[in-house]
């Protein structure tokens, strides 16, 4: 007998990773520049050159033993101090190292609080759209996941769904400004609402209805769009973060949680989270990079070509005739599919056009389909007449 759930996740591939495997083959058969490929949210700029100067220079200062050595399991002491002040710097907060906790990733940060929050019959509230993988996560850790479906005309916030949706079993709210999928910033006044209302049904029901904040793309907003940082709304609030996105190192894990001293009982919910990561075999995150974004916490990568990509995209597109909401935020823009049928659109483009797009429903919002614009500008100037042709193919129809 083997674990019959772990067998499906570990075989059930995601649409998104399909769809760019589907490119590479594609990209073998007709040429790369043939290829439209919009899949996946992997950063398309370098990581700034603070980067690598940091590994060099922890390479050539710190002893290979220290340096590649285990860490306490929440992080290095200095890791810990220096992240700790650039949060408090940036945001005015008054976070104690105590309560952050270094993790590989957005991922591990969300499950870790997802475990270490969730008991028997509690629920997650999650707002549509919003990245698949939060359903495994909250899955893996015996939640339910309960969805507020989307606000497609704005993707913003919709509290009265969310008012109903609260109910004694309710643990916590999921949110994710900047989104995946939408680009959608939550703006101060909806932020405000959100912590009155968690403040309310948390006073009727006897106990902390969390906000876990997921924000990997927190720096990379457009037009002077601020994000919110929502401790400094809402007491029991907890930070997911991640540096994939922002320093462009996806692939070397690391981010963090923070537990700020206003979270009711704060000790013990870093304990948990703590505890967690410790049941998932965590042990800690990556030594290395622990010192490398305690160097590079003020910096991030060149994000102005994701600024250059939106803005084509936006105007390209919109006047071929689809229809967008322009994303504040995140290197994601969320149009209208052409048909009712997002599958069916994206299939169409795939097969006919070699235009990669991933539906909206696996993001719990069909009519839709995102395009990830983290790309070279160069594809978005030769895919906008692909996305010309594929809307005449169904005037055509
Ligand atoms: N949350 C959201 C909304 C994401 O888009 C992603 C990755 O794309 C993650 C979390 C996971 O990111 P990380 O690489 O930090 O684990």
């Amino acid at each position: 007998m083997l674990a019959e759930k772990m067998i499906a996740l570990g075989t059930e591939r995601s649409v998104i990773r399909e769809l760019f495997d589907y490119g590479k083959g594609r990209a073998a058969v007709v040429g790369a520049e043939n290829v439209y490929d919009f899949s996946i949210g992997n950063p398309s700029v370098p990581a700034p050159p603070s980067v690598n100067e940091t590994i060099r220079r922890l390479i050539d200062e710190i002893d290979p033993v220290t340096l590649h050595g285990y860490t306490s399991a929440a992080g290095d002491a200095g890791a810990k101090a220096a992240l700790t002040a650039s949060i408090n710097r940036r945001f005015g907060t008054n976070l104690s190292p105590d309560g952050l906790y270094l993790t590989m990733g957005a991922a591990m940060s969300l499950t870790c609080c997802f475990h270490g929050l969730c008991c028997p019959e509690d629920e997650f509230i999650v707002p549509a759209p919003y990245f698949p993988e939060y359903k495994v996560f909250i899955e893996s850790a015996h939640g339910k996941m309960v969805v507020i479906p989307p606000d497609t005309e704005h993707f913003q916030l919709d509290l009265a769904a969310m008012e109903r949706a609260i109910n004694p079993h309710t643990k916590a709210v999921l949110i994710n400004s900047p989104n995946n999928p939408s680009g959608a910033v939550y703006s101060e006044k909806t932020i405000q609402a959100l912590a009155d209302l968690l403040e309310t049904k948390s006073a009727e029901y006897g106990h902390p209805i969390y906000i876990i904040s997921d924000e990997p793309y927190r720096e990379i907003v457009y037009d002077g769009v601020q994000v919110p940082y929502i401790p400094k709304y809402y007491n029991n609030t907890l930070v997911c973060y991640s540096f994939s996105k922002c320093l462009s190192i996806p692939g070397e894990r690391i981010g963090y949680v923070a537990v700020h001293e206003t979270v009711e009982d704060w000790q013990r919910v870093f304990a948990a989270i703590a505890g967690a990561g410790r049941a998932l075999g965590c042990v800690n995150a990556p030594s290395l990079f622990q010192l490398v974004v305690a160097a590079c916490a003020d910096d991030t990568a060149d994000l102005s070509v994701y600024t250059e990509n939106r803005r084509l995209l936006v105007d390209g597109l919109r006047a071929l005739g689809y229809s967008c909401v322009e994303p504040g935020g995140t290197f994601y823009l969320f149009p209208q599919s052409l048909e009712p049928d997002d599958a069916a659109f994206s299939l169409r483009a795939r097969d006919d056009f070699d235009l990669l797009i991933v539906p909206g429903s696996g993001f719990g919002c069909p009519g839709h389909v995102r395009i990830s614009y983290c790309v070279p500008t160069q594809r978005i100037q030769r895919a906008l007449p692909i996305f010309g042709r594929l809307a005449e193919s169904y005037r055509k129809k």
